[in-house]
């Protein structure tokens, strides 16, 4: 349920409705606009007289809110939320541009894939540590080691860093680490989520493989109602009949995001198309299509890597997609 007050509502007023609102054992979320603030009331709303709460003096309407996600809800935020690491802020205007390997390999490999993306204008820099791979033989990943490389890779560039948690456990060695992943595979790993919903660090949750849009906004929702707003959603391309791309990437779910919730969109076309060749086109239509922001695989070397080497763009191919970005993003402000 979310009520409406009217302009010019103290800040006292508020405080004195929200203490009567949390007695009736509800949250209240305050979004507060430059024009009007709107109380967001979750909990066993069904105790409410809705007609007692229009009735009040500072009250301009009372809505019930259908959708099951309720802090992740624009009706809860109709604002933009932006998220700030380092010097990159997500969301509300500003663009993500996340690039990096898809896993950490040595020392030599992040930081020389870390200076070049940065060069291309890359905000943040992504690789993974702990991988989560369809075979139990692939490379799992370089683990904690790999988390400590990528933190040499952030003190040498500057960037801050993205990289993807599998298991609470090891949530101690995310302590630097600037912005928490958890993969498609993890997306309704219930206990994980609300796990990370008491840190205070951005999430970037991605977009089951087989899951709906509502799905993933309940999983938000998961974050956000242990108390950390920080999530950023990602769309990597989910499962459908064809086969001709490692995944389906459905675009769409940009405008949907953005209509349905206030929290900020980012596209990876690298895995959702598996193919280095349709990196580009997917990276340029996701941008014109408003996302906040785009996550791309970058490698000093795709034919090598140890993970995902065909949907990898060399550094100078990165360079080339960030600039047209950077065009799109002028040509549809
Ligand atoms: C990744 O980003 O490295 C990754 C494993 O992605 P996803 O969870 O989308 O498959
Ligand atoms: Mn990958």
């Amino acid at each position: 349920m979310i009520a409406v007050l009217k302009n010019g509502t103290t800040p006292d007023q508020v405080q004195h409705l929200v203490d009567w609102l949390k007695n009736m054992n509800l949250d209240v979320h305050i979004s507060q606009g430059a024009e009007v603030t709107i109380l967001g009331l979750i909990g066993d709303t069904s105790r409410v007289d809705i007609d007692l709460l229009k009735s009040l003096e500072m009250v301009e309407t009372v809505k019930r809110v259908s959708e099951p996600f309720k802090q992740a809800n624009r009706k809860f935020h109709p604002l933009d939320t932006i998220i700030e690491v380092g010097n990159a802020r997500i969301g509300g205007g500003y663009f993500a541009m996340i690039a990096g390997p898809c896993s950490v390999e040595n020392e030599d490999q992040i930081i020389e894939v870390a200076t070049a993306v940065k060069q291309s204008g890359a905000n943040i820099l992504r690789g993974g540590a702990f991988k989560p791979r369809t075979s139990p033989y692939a490379f799992q990943g370089l683990k904690d080691e790999g988390i400590r490389l990528l933190l040499k890779a952030k003190k040498a560039t500057g960037l801050p860093i993205v990289t993807e948690i599998m298991n609470i456990s090891t949530l101690d060695l995310f302590d630097d680490v600037d912005i928490i992943q958890v993969g498609a595979r993890n997306m309704q790993n219930f206990d994980l989520l609300k796990e990370l919903g008491k840190t205070n660090k951005p999430i970037l949750l991605k977009r089951g493989l087989a899951n709906t849009l509502q799905e993933l906004l309940m999983s938000a929702e998961y974050i956000m109602s242990e108390g950390n707003s920080k999530v950023i959603l990602c769309e990597r391309g989910i499962r459908t009949f064809e086969t001709a791309t490692r995944n389906t990437l459905d675009l769409s779910a940009v405008p949907v995001l953005h209509s349905l919730s206030h929290l900020p969109v980012v596209i990876d076309p690298s895995h959702a198309t598996g193919k280095a060749n349709l990196v580009a086109p997917m990276a340029y239509a996701a941008t014109a299509a408003g996302a906040d922001g785009i996550m791309i695989e970058v490698h000093n070397n795709p034919a090598c890597a140890l993970c995902d080497g065909a949907q990898s763009l060399t550094p100078p191919q990165f360079d080339e997609i960030a600039r047209k970005v950077r065009q799109i993003r002028e040509v549809i402000a």
